[in-house]
């Protein structure tokens, strides 16, 4: 990375610059900047510390971890590990998916609030030499240049920025102005829900971590962080002002019924400005690239909640991007064709994903949340109830994924002693 000091627009010279340091962002720019490549991965905020990112780390990216040699420095940090995801519908409780099988080194998905991961990854990058991740500076435009992408420009605390690079990667998430700016065209499959977000506190004697709570016309997931619960509510999409005119305490009686070990603390919420909404957008890119970009991750795909797999799918992004295209940036012939190819080998895994996220949010959860439906079991569990072993089919879904990545880049350089 280079940077003449003189002109008041500072330049920087990088062979990669990566926009958004979320999983998908973080894990390109340690793997590339492992392999030699010099890689410039910006973020707007100041810190990793956004509680609505999701906590869930998957038996395939532990696998990877594994694969870097750094799983057990990894799960030196605090964290939960779920083995069996059970769900309680109705009054039945339910093991919906028995992650006990699998053939990873861990059988368990880890519960780690993201920004722990996120640090976590952003010290492993800091090892190298080429890695350089940059807080605080918001990607605000592209730099085209001969009917192709050569940089970013940038807004840090110093002052305008312009990156120039050889490639630019766009992990800025669902809302992606980098998509935005290149005119990517965006397929919406459609979410019928949105997701209500708030802590309640946690006390000895709670039932261990289960997941989903659901009655009809409500849905609760619960996710264990320690002193407390991080809930998430499902309602139907748009209806948030409806129960805001319902009033808090009607909230409340929909939080217990669900979960009534709430019951002596729901009182914790007293006003609106406690609970988020998170918007819920399914969507995909016809194309994720032209010369001199790529979208991966949510930028190429927002992903539903549901089955908590988003984050692994941008991590899986970020490897075959890394696998394909960091020799190709040492050499510096990183052409159009190299980028279409991790669209094909990732497009068929987000495909069937978000085929699968579709099929739940409109045969399962649309009807809950109508709440005129009487609440039955969905087929496939009554069957996994009666034949346990079916339970591994989303355990293997849910905890590795389609078409799995291995890290196949070299680590080029000795790492620096953290
Ligand atoms: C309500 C909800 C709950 C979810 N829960 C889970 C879960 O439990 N488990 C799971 O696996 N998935 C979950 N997901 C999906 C998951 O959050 C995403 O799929 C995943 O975070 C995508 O990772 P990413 O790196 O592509 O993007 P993101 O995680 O969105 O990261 C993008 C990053 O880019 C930064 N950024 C944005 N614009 C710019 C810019 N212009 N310049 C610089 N930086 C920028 C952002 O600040 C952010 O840090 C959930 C989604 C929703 C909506």
């Amino acid at each position: 990375m280079g940077s003449p000091a003189s002109s008041r627009v500072e330049q920087i010279q990088t062979k990669c610059c990566i926009v958004g340091a979320g999983p998908a962002g973080m894990m390109l720019g340690f793997l590339l900047a492992r392999a030699s490549v010099d890689a410039v991965v910006l973020e707007k905020h100041g810190d990793f510390l956004r509680d609505f990112r999701g906590d869930t780390i998957h038996p395939s990216t532990l696998q990877v971890m594994h694969e870097l040699g750094l799983l057990e420095e990894f799960l030196k940090r605090p964290h939960n590990e779920l083995r069996e995801l059970d769900g309680q519908i109705g009054d039945e409780r339910v093991t919906i998916a028995d992650f006990s099988h699998l053939p990873t080194q861990c059988k368990f998905i880890a519960f780690m609030p993201q920004w722990d991961f996120l640090n976590f990854i952003a010290e492993q990058g800091k090892r190298y030499p080429t890695f350089h991740l940059m807080m605080e500076t918001e990607g605000t435009d592209l730099i085209e240049e001969g009917g192709g992408v050569v940089g970013v420009h940038a807004q840090s605390r110093r002052g305008p920025l312009e990156i120039r690079a050889d490639l630019v990667v766009a992990t800025d998430g669902r809302h992606s102005a980098m998509r935005a700016r290149a005119g990517f065209e965006i397929m919406d499959l459609g979410a019928p829900m949105d997701v209500l977000w708030m802590r309640i506190s946690r006390k000895p004697g709670d039932p261990v971590q289960s997941l989903g709570h659901v009655e009809a016309g409500c849905f609760l997931i619960t996710l264990d962080r320690g002193d407390y619960w991080q809930c998430a509510f499902l309602i139907r999409k748009g209806s948030f002002a409806e129960f805001q005119r319902r009033g808090m305490e009607a909230f409340h009686r929909e939080l217990v019924k669900l979960a009534p070990y709430l019951s002596d603390r729901i009182e914790e919420l007293k006003d609106w400005k406690q609970v988020s909404l998170l918007s819920v957008t399914v969507d995909r890119l016809r194309t994720w690239c032209c010369r001199g970009l790529l979208c991966i991750g949510d930028s190429a795909h927002a992903m539903s909640p549901i089955g908590g797999v988003g984050i692994n799918l941008a991590i899986q992004d970020a490897i075959a991007t890394a696998n394909a295209l960091a020799m190709r940036l040492r050499e510096g012939n990183v052409d159009l064709e190299a980028l279409r190819e991790v669209q094909r080998r990732r497009e068929f895994p987000t495909r069937m994903t978000q085929g699968i996220q579709l099929f739940i949010q409109n045969r399962f959860i649309s009807r809950v949340l109508s709440g005129n439906q009487r609440l039955r079991l969905p087929l496939f569990l009554k069957l996994a109830r009666r034949w346990p072993i079916l339970r591994r089919i989303p355990a293997r879904v849910v905890g590795i994924g389609f078409r799995p990545e291995h890290v196949r880049t070299p680590e080029a350089l000795p790492a620096h002693s953290s």
